[in-house]
């Protein structure tokens, strides 16, 4: 029987959707936004990946999927959904997901993510463990969510999702302490 290949590092990029419009290649500032001056027409066409990779979830148990897209400092995306496992726990999130393809292929650096749940009109935060994951790589993350105002999306941070985070710089210190 052949051995099923981990989903999480499978090659990662997903090219741009030719029927969207990419504003993130075309303004650069976008890519330096902070939670409060994101452009919109970012915010909505990573709300528009992460709604196309919801599509892919593997969410037999919960019966909720999730997709999540997440824009590189470099302006590539990275997808992911959400992957379930019969042993429950062994089961990723979307957003996890994610950040493990953009790390695997060389990115560390972030500008946004966007998180979707099954409703397109309904927020769906980070869970605990994918903010404490995404905290590593930006404890000041932007991240959109859907919403049924409208802009038709909610716009956050990984500050206020997850402050007063453990992060690297705790280890740093207590390295000086010793
Ligand atoms: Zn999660």
């Amino acid at each position: 029987m052949k051995a099923a290949a981990c989903v999480c590092v499978r090659s990662v990029y997903i090219p741009p959707d030719p029927s969207i419009d990419p504003p993130y290649r075309k303004r650069k500032s976008a890519l330096s936004s902070s939670a409060s001056t994101i452009d919109p027409a970012v915010a909505r066409d990573l709300l528009a990946r992460a709604r196309q990779a919801r599509a892919n979830a593997y969410a037999p148990y919960s019966r909720f999927p999730v997709g999540a897209a997440l824009l590189a400092a470099d302006g590539r995306v990275f997808t992911g959904c959400n992957v379930e496992n019969a042993s429950y726990g062994l089961g990723n999130c979307a957003e996890r997901v994610a950040i493990g393809k953009a790390v695997s292929e060389g990115a560390r650096e972030f500008a946004a993510i966007a998180v979707t749940g099954p409703e397109d009109g309904t927020a769906c935060a980070p869970c605990g463990a994918c903010r404490q994951v995404l905290s590593e790589f930006g404890p000041d993350l932007p991240v959109v969510t859907p919403s049924g105002n409208a802009e038709g999306y909610q716009l956050t941070s990984m500050g206020q999702l997850l402050p007063g985070a453990f992060g690297p710089a705790a280890l740093a210190a207590s390295q000086r302490d010793r």
